[in-house]
């Protein structure tokens, strides 16, 4: 038999590793920064254009490469960092692998100019696709540049599978941010097509966050700082009450390197237990040092796992160092459980018409009985399971049912006799109906997440949005990068039934939102909606419009804890189930069960 084993080819082995080092700009972004940092940069600047995907830039004015290691630096496994096994044990330094410059060069167009501050000419190498085409002197700054044009031109399918503009660019931020909060003593600038989205002086943390996240941050920090013989933990966390409004944005960094651990999040978490609501998350920006030697980063290459040989101990200094932070501030849970629950009340005191019309909207999908009042049919017999029931175009509300909206709040509609039916609220949290099987629980939140969710991701399908005007248009100042966010995704967030224009720097006045949720908290709920699709981007990677339809079904939705009248539990429970999918929640949550009469019948027996 011919030998028929051989060896890769330079290109294609970069090929490879690029799939593993380089899964998107914002990994080339956050590569190309490291090196900037390791370097020694004072000033590191990123330039993009199309959320990384025409061109990214990182320029810095580290100490430079000479002519043969900028050639070197191209080569897979050229590092100047480690030099023997055991140095991977004592690293310091944000790279050490070598594969990230090789791998970039093997699928995208790089240029880079690079010179020592003693040498009086640069180099200047343009590699494509691994293949060196040019070198040569040049007269450039001290420090390196590095531009990467149209990334994975090489590979198609690569590039096809790169996400929207907004959830890429919303990866880079994301970067971008890690670094810079990582890095306070380095000035940073970020500039999006032409447009800077940060000019951030060197400084101290604090002022690093205030820059980063918006002046509202400014009242929030509260500053921790443990540390025991082998471990240490400096940083700032939100104080509680913060935590409800916005979602913390959270970081935790293991020697300057950002990490993501649920473990010690865990730890974070459980240090603000009885402090903030459920669901709401505390802000936090935690720096761990540790002797590199009991950890092991060594561990996936886009490096963001670490193994620590104690983890008991690391997450035991957390916890404590965020106890005293919360305590030393005197910080006492100043949450006001009741605002916002009771919007009964809230709209006996609005004007009767907007009464009406919120009533009309928020349960519009509900209206169509003709759809959906034969669902109870479906759970006659116990063995029949959810089926589904197809969801129609919208239908005008007939002046009957807004009658009956009305008196509803009244509560002076004489019950029917099919509401006559056992329907009543179970700790406001659970709707809870009669049906002919048995008794049917319905998690009110889940299910109007599932509504809306549902009728939000059709608008958007179908640009079909409606939009009602507010009375009082309201401007909302974002950071920089939401706005950013904000302004690349303004088609779908229109298509939703948002309107806004953008009012001065980094200020957009929202002048209508989306027919079908309650008017007089534009700010909130736009607020809201960026959020969450923030978190839902680095939680679940979803497509954009499920994305936003999921989150603003979630902004949107009732909540736990609301109180419902009889006429919403109603239209709740019908539209409930005229969706496509009734009893799933968009995160996958069940959103009834329903409890046979022969399984209660056989706890009488
Ligand atoms: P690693 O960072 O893991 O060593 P890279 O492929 O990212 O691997 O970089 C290879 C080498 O190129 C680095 O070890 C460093 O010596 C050099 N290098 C890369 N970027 C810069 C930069 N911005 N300034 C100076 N040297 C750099
Ligand atoms: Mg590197």
């Amino acid at each position: 038999m011919p030998d028929i084993i051989q060896l890769l080819p330079d290109s294609i082995a970069n090929q490879i590793a690029a799939g593993e080092v380089v899964q998107r700009p914002a990994s080339a972004v956050k590569e190309l920064m490291e090196n900037s940092i390791d370097a020694g940069a004072k000033t590191i600047k990123l330039i993009i254009k199309e959320a990384g995907k025409t061109l990214l830039q990182v320029i810095d004015d580290g100490i430079g490469m000479s002519e043969t290691d900028a050639r070197l630096s191209l080569e897979r496994h050229a590092t100047s960092k480690i030099r023997k096994a055991e140095d991977l044990f004592e690293l310091y330094t944000m790279g050490f692998r070598g594969e990230a410059l090789a791998s970039i060069a093997a699928v995208a167009q790089v240029e880079l100019k690079t010179r020592p501050a003693d040498q009086e000419l640069g180099t200047c190498i343009v590699v494509e696709g691994s293949d060196i085409k040019k070198q040569e002197p040049v007269a450039c700054e001290k420090g390196t540049s590095i531009s990467v044009k149209n990334l994975f031109y090489n590979i198609p399918a690569r590039r096809n599978f790169l996400k929207s503009n907004p959830v890429e660019l919303k990866h880079i931020i994301d970067e971008f941010q890690r670094l810079a909060l990582a890095h306070p003593e380095i000035t940073f600038s970020f500039i999006q097509n032409d447009e800077q989205i940060y000019d951030l002086p060197a400084t101290k943390l604090s002022q690093r966050v205030v820059s980063l996240f918006g002046k509202s941050y400014k009242e929030q920090l509260a500053t921790c700082q443990e540390e025991t013989d082998t471990v240490k933990v400096t940083g700032y966390v939100g104080k509680p009450d913060f935590a409800r409004k916005t979602r913390g944005e959270q970081f935790l960094f293991v020697n300057r390197r950002f990490i993501r651990s649920n473990y010690l999040n865990h730890a974070v978490m459980n240090a603000f237990e009885g402090l903030i609501v459920e669901n709401s998350f505390p802000f936090y920006v935690l720096f761990i040092e540790i002797d590199p030697k009991h950890i092991d980063v060594n561990v996936h290459p886009t490096k963001t796992e670490i193994k620590f040989d104690d983890e008991r101990a690391v997450y035991a200094v957390v916890r404590a160092a965020v106890r005293q932070a919360i305590g030393s501030h005197n910080l006492t849970p100043a949450i006001d459980f009741n605002a916002d629950v009771n919007f009964i009340t809230k709209l006996n005191n609005a004007n009767s018409q907007s009464k009406q019309v919120y009533f009309e909207e928020r349960f519009s999908t509900a209206l169509h009985r003709s759809n959906s009042e034969n669902w109870e049919k479906l759970y006659e017999s116990p063995e029949v399971k959810p089926v589904v029931v197809k969801q129609q175009d919208e239908i005008e509300i007939p002046a009957v049912q807004t009658l009956r909206f009305e008196s509803a709040i009244n509560q002076t509609t004489p019950a029917t006799a099919t509401e006559e039916k056992a329907l009543f609220q179970l700790h406001a949290r659970y709707v809870v109906k009669q049906v002919r099987s048995g008794m049917m629980i319905i998690d009110q939140q889940a299910a109007h997440e599932r509504i809306l969710f549902e009728k939000f991701l059709n608008q958007l399908k179908n640009k079909s949005g409606q939009s009602q005007q507010s009375l009082f248009p309201q401007a909302i100042t974002f950071s920089a990068a939401d706005f950013a966010l904000a302004l690349e995704m303004q088609q779908e967030i229109e298509a939703l039934g948002f309107r806004f224009d953008v009012f001065g720097k980094n200020t957009l006045v929202v002048n209508g939102v989306p027919a079908n949720v309650q008017t007089g908290n534009e700010k909130e709920l736009f607020e809201g909606l960026i959020e969450q699709f923030k978190v839902n981007q680095s939680e679940l990677a979803l497509p954009l419009q499920e994305n936003l339809a999921r989150a603003l079904a979630r902004r949107a939705s009732i909540k736990t804890g609301q109180p419902l009248v009889r006429e919403e539990m109603q239209a709740l429970v019908d539209s409930l189930f005229a969706c496509s999918t009734s009893n799933y929640s968009p995160d996958g949550k069940p959103t009834f069960f329903i409890f046979e009469l022969n399984k209660i019948e056989s706890y009488f027996r």
